[in-house]
């Protein structure tokens, strides 16, 4: 699968970056995912994205199937997950 390699499951610290490959910009989304065959249906692994990168990545997700939810990051900082 090609997923981003930078994307993490922390955005603590350091002002978050788009998970697209080579993409420095600043993320405004947040994409939850859940692979069936890997996590527990309750897991979300999330990717950044940019304006520019969201639907890219949704895109991605939602072709395999994992893609749960897309919220801003405000959101998804101020819902303290
Ligand atoms: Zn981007």
């Amino acid at each position: 699968m090609d997923s981003p390699d930078h994307a993490s499951d922390s955005a603590a610290g350091t002002a978050p970056i788009c998970s697209a490959k080579g993409c420095r910009t600043a993320a405004v989304w947040v994409l939850a995912w859940n692979n069936p065959k890997l996590h527990t249906p309750e897991r979300r692994k999330t990717w950044l994205a940019c304006d520019e990168h969201r639907e890219h990545l949704s895109t991605f997700l939602g072709a395999r199937g994992f893609l749960k939810d897309v919220v801003t990051l405000d959101a998804w900082s101020a819902a303290d997950r």
